[in-house]
């Protein structure tokens, strides 16, 4: 499974290039980078509910949260 944060990462990088676009801009090239951000905004929103929220309790202030997770998919504190 791809790791969430890198798919938002992906999907934030190519809406940016979408609303940073120029009429000027080449419109074959912005065609697949609009097809690539839908492809990856609905994987993203599709992995992201299926998966299972991760309760933990953080090391560092002893807070029990529902965890946000880290580039390799592994639950850190949503506070810290
Ligand atoms: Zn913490």
């Amino acid at each position: 499974m791809i790791a969430q944060y890198a798919l938002e990462e992906a999907v934030g990088h190519l809406g940016a290039a979408i609303m940073q676009s120029l009429p000027s801009d080449d419109q074959i090239i912005m065609d697949h980078v609009k097809a690539a951000h839908a492809i990856l905004t609905v994987v993203s929103r599709a992995q992201r509910a299926m998966t299972p929220a991760v309760t933990f309790r953080c090391p560092i202030c002893a807070e029990t949260a529902v965890a946000d997770r880290d580039l390799d998919g592994s639950p850190i504190c949503p506070k810290c």
